[in-house]
């Protein structure tokens, strides 16, 4: 079974961000995904609102991009869907349809994913006329009609960019007015093709191998009405990709795991990060921001996991006398530090060396905390706002020999 310091769950945008920092940290990063990385960013054409690129950017070419940044620091990216896990303990277990894994850490990073209408033969028809996702399938309706039911950004985003490419685009909103944001307005008004039908809900597919039409309920009259039209474009807002985790993480009613900024979950050692968390705004950048802030926790967990394992030890040598060692508890040597005295008494902290295999991040940092702390029962003084680079010497020469 391969075992990674740690796995991310999920290739969107806030899994790649994760996964990038983790590796740049040195934690061996496995990323599984199921379907495309990226996610739902890969999923639209037009990114404008994610910082550097003056002119916007494809989707799909930023989800490319950010998959490649993260492999450059040697993430490894496998596909298949995860299916169980157990992660209450060590090591964490992750099975897909395909495999299994083990890891230190886990990142749950499954982000959303389009609700459905619960239409009668709602299932049945995806890819036959039923769609989700304006970007992915428009093409399929070139020149034809098509519906858009929904009201929010996502059916008028959906709505103007399959105006480009159909004939005819309904927009059905059960309500009478739009709840997108104002920057949608104009271009709706200037879109000949799109026409809005309010305060209907669409309550039937109409079919025969294809989609044919829908039969529409007006909400205030109960009128019934049939309109014909070729495709379907669902975008009735997401739900979080949580079932795979219930009753093992805490999740809220609407179904998102319960993380605040930290994006530490109630269970040690497991992080939520993206669209999947409770959080106020989902969007690409604050997915990515959660992937930063997740490695930092990680990076922390993993200290207090090698404090737990590691103890540090002087293996003084006679030509080496301020070298340090950190050994697991079976004497094997996972790290080591050199501490060189200075004309004034000092000490710098020359070296870290650790074993990347055993953690090279978490080891190191423990071994200097584990080094400074000796320093000090041992009457060292740590010189302020230099806490790692350098300890003082308490004008005790005698103590020099016996930091171990
Ligand atoms: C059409 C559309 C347009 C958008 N436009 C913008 C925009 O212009 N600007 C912006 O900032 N935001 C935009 N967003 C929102 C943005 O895309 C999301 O907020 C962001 O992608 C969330 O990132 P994430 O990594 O949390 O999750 P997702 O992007 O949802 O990624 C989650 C990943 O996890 C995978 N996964 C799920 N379950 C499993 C499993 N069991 N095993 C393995 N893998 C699994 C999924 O396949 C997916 O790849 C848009 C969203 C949509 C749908």
């Amino acid at each position: 079974m391969k075992m990674f310091d740690v796995i991310v769950l999920g290739g969107g945008p806030a899994g790649y961000t994760a996964a990038l920092y983790c590796a740049r940290a040195n934690l061996k990063t496995m990323i599984l995904e199921k379907m495309w990385p990226g996610g739902q960013m890969a999923t639209t054409s037009q990114v404008d609102n994610y910082p550097g690129f003056n002119e916007g950017i494809d989707g799909h070419e930023l989800s490319e991009r950010m998959k490649l940044g993260a492999e450059r620091f040697g993430v490894i990216s496998e596909y298949g869907e995860v299916v169980s896990i157990e992660a209450s303990g060590q090591p964490k277990r992750i099975k897909t349809n395909s495999a299994e894994y083990e890891c230190k850490a886990l990142i749950i990073a499954t982000g959303a994913a389009p609700r459905s209408l619960n239409l009668p033969h709602e299932d049945e028809l995806r890819g036959r006329g039923v769609a989700y996702c304006a970007t992915c399938d428009g093409m399929f309706f070139k020149n034809k009609v098509v519906a858009v039911v929904g009201g929010g950004n996502s059916a008028v985003a959906d709505a103007l960019y399959l105006s480009k490419i159909c004939k005819k685009v309904y927009l059905i909103h059960r309500r009478n007015r739009l709840n997108a944001t104002k920057t949608y307005l104009a271009p709706l008004d200037e879109a000949e093709n799109i026409e809005f039908i309010w305060s209907s809900q669409v309550v039937e597919p109409i079919y025969g191998d294809l989609l044919t039409g829908i039969k529409l309920e007006n909400t205030e009259t109960g009128a019934v009405s049939q309109l014909d039209c070729d495709g379907l474009f669902i975008a009735i807002g997401r739900r979080p990709n949580t079932d795979l985790f219930e009753g093992i993480v805490d999740i809220d009613e609407a179904g998102y795991i319960i993380a605040d900024e930290t994006t530490q979950t109630n269970v040690e050692g497991i992080y939520a990060v993206g669209d999947v968390r409770t959080k106020p705004l989902r969007q690409i950048i604050t997915a990515a921001s959660d992937g930063a802030v997740a490695s930092k926790f990680i990076e922390d967990y993993f200290v207090q996991l090698c404090g737990r394992n590691h103890k540090v030890k002087s293996l003084r040598y006679k030509s080496e006398p301020n070298r340090f060692f950190v050994l697991t508890p079976e004497n094997y040597e996972v790290g080591e530090l050199n501490l060189e005295p200075t004309t004034d008494n000092t000490f710098i902290i020359t070296h870290v060396g650790v074993d990347n295999s055993y953690n090279g991040l978490g080891i190191a940092k423990e071994l200097v905390r584990q080094t400074v702390e000796a320093a000090r029962q041992n009457h060292w003084k740590l010189i302020p706002r230099c806490p790692f680079a350098k300890v003082e010497y308490d004008k005790h020469p005698e103590y020099k020999d016996t930091l171990a």
